[in-house]
């Protein structure tokens, strides 16, 4: 079976909606699909919320009237029969008249997530609503059911295989599975969710533990380009990646992939594939295990990155400086992204600073600490290995008129990385591009 992810551009409209079905069905063979909010809703959803607990509730009813007007246009032209459309209206309703409910009530982390779930709800019964008028063999396969989430917020792999195996089992043969991207039920069984950009995630993972034949993208670009096209012009799609080099580049900032979706799809060796809603045809982006040894494949930037510099006399041949710095880290539930140490001292960095100062506190305990904001990781991705040499000088040499606050090379065979502050950012890329792909 093949896994289709559709994101919210490609779910944006009515027609759109209608372009997804044709895909989805074309081939007669079975699908299990995986749909976001429509583009715009889940931003809508955020405002709504932040309003709420701002206590400016004219604000959010704003926000939601407008929604509201926009989804009932989106019904009179997406179905045929009234029939249809008045389920779907009548579903569409009981979500408004609930979020209306939020604006009177105090805000509290649970019904936040909450209302950023009603996006994926939306949609998904607006496209089995279609399906159904179209006379698919289609079911809606609620993502509460079977998508959970254990300690740290972890999507729980043995528990989404288990509860999915049964619910399909219990549903029986289908041409469609269709679910929610995004939206899952965590450990403490309250509506939760796998952050912006989750349904990739979603996708992911169901695709690795059904063991899918591909799990397929399918997003408004014509896959993973060698740079970020919303800072750098003419970038070009790249055909092949590893998982490993998705992997990175997913999580050092390339927005056309969830952060860490492309883990299960590795440990399961299910290839991903990126594709385009707005050109089908096009070949996109094959990721999967075989690697090809050709230099430099993309260059993508992560951003409101956190230095922290922790100098010590004491560090030169004291055993376990490292492993305490780390501690510290671990005991505020902190990832560090980029290390690198001298003689004296260690540099890394942080994206998550909701712990900072509490950290701070207990690493000026082991020496001095110096921290810059607004940083911004710069990640070069393709064959890294040591014997293709060159590729790390070429890098520096492309940003050598600018300052270089960290470099990062050799953790991986894949991806050598650089600190420089957010406002060089689109400079680096412009000019990571102009040197790496000519
Ligand atoms: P979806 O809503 O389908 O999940 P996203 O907006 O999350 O789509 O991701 C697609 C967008 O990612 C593209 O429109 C593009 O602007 C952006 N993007 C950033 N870096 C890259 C890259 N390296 N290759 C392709 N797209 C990228
Ligand atoms: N709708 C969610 C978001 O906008 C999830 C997704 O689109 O992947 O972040
Ligand atoms: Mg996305």
């Amino acid at each position: 079976m093949k896994i289709m992810k559709f994101g919210g551009t490609s779910v944006g409209s009515p027609e759109r909606m209608k372009d997804v079905v044709r895909l989805v069905t074309e081939s007669g063979e079975q699908r299990f699909v995986v749909l976001s909010a429509m583009s715009g809703t889940t931003n809508n959803l955020v405002e709504i919320a932040d309003y709420i607990s701002k206590n400016n509730i004219e604000s959010a009813l704003n926000v939601l009237t407008h929604l509201r007007h926009k989804y009932a246009k989106h019904l009179q032209t997406l179905y045929a029969t009234d029939k249809v459309r008045k389920v779907v209206a009548d579903y569409l309703a009981e979500r408004f008249d609930w979020l209306r409910s939020c604006c009177a009530q105090p805000m509290t982390p649970v019904l936040e997530r909450e209302i950023l779930a009603q996006g994926e709800l939306m949609s998904t019964h607006m496209v089995i609503g279609y399906m159904e008028e179209q006379g698919i063999d289609a079911v809606l396969v609620p993502a509460f059911d079977f998508m959970r989430t254990g300690q740290h917020a972890e999507p729980d792999q043995r528990h989404i295989r288990t509860a999915l195996s049964a619910i399909l089992e219990k549903e029986g043969q289908h041409q469609v599975y269709l679910t929610q991207g995004f939206i899952c039920i965590n450990k403490d069984g309250e509506i939760d969710n796998l952050q912006r950009g989750g349904s990739d995630y979603t996708a992911c993972l169901i695709g690795a533990v059904l063991k899918a034949e591909e799990i397929q993208i399918w997003t408004d670009i014509d896959g993973m380009h060698n740079n970020d096209p919303r800072f750098v012009e003419n970038t070009k799609p790249v055909r092949h990646i590893s998982f490993e080099e998705a992997a990175e580049l997913a999580y050092f900032g390339a927005k056309i992939l969830h952060p860490t979706c492309i883990q299960p799809a590795r440990y399961a060796n299910v290839p991903v594939r990126l594709l385009n809603t707005l050109d089908p045809q096009a070949p996109g982006t094959l990721i999967n295990n075989a690697t090809e040894e050709i230099g430099v494949k993309a260059i993508a930037a992560k951003d409101n990155i956190t230095a922290i510099k922790v100098i010590s006399s004491r560090m030169l041949l004291a055993s376990g400086f490292l492993a305490r710095i780390f501690q510290v880290f671990d005991e505020h539930d902190t990832s560090i992204d980029m290390v690198t140490t001298s003689e004296v001292g260690v540099s890394l960095t942080i994206d998550d600073t909701t712990h900072l100062e509490p950290i701070l506190d207990d690493l000026r305990k082991l020496g001095f600490v110096q921290v810059d904001t607004d940083q911004c990781i710069i990640c070069v991705v393709g064959d890294m290995t040591a014997e293709q040499h060159g590729y790390c000088a070429q890098v520096l040499n492309a940003l050598k008129e600018k300052p270089v606050r960290m470099i990062c090379y050799g953790g991986s065979d894949h991806n050598v990385s650089v600190l420089v502050s957010m406002e060089q950012k689109q400079w680096a890329l412009q000019q990571l591009s102009k040197h790496l792909f000519g």
